[in-house]
């Protein structure tokens, strides 16, 4: 069976990820990185796409922190 993108209809096929999420409110955010993260990748535009138990799991680990292996300081720039 073969997956067809939802947004443009092209190919898509099975990748390992990194996903980049802001977890909280839009003042006070944070960004967590989670790395490995298998996902269905279009050819044509890059969309993700997760199973939803894939999602879940992404899901526990935003909110609980789940598996963090590492702290890093990310630069944040203002667009002018
Ligand atoms: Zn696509």
């Amino acid at each position: 069976m073969e997956n067809i993108c939802a947004f443009c209809g092209g190919r898509v096929e099975p990748k390992i990820t990194r996903v980049i999420e802001e977890v909280g409110s839009e003042i006070d955010n944070e960004i967590i990185i989670i790395e490995h993260v298998p996902a269905d990748v279009c050819k044509q535009c890059g969309e993700k796409e997760f199973t939803p138990e894939v999602a879940r799991h992404l899901e526990r680990i935003r909110t609980e922190r789940l598996g963090v292996v590492a702290e890093r300081t990310i630069p944040v720039a203002e667009y002018k």
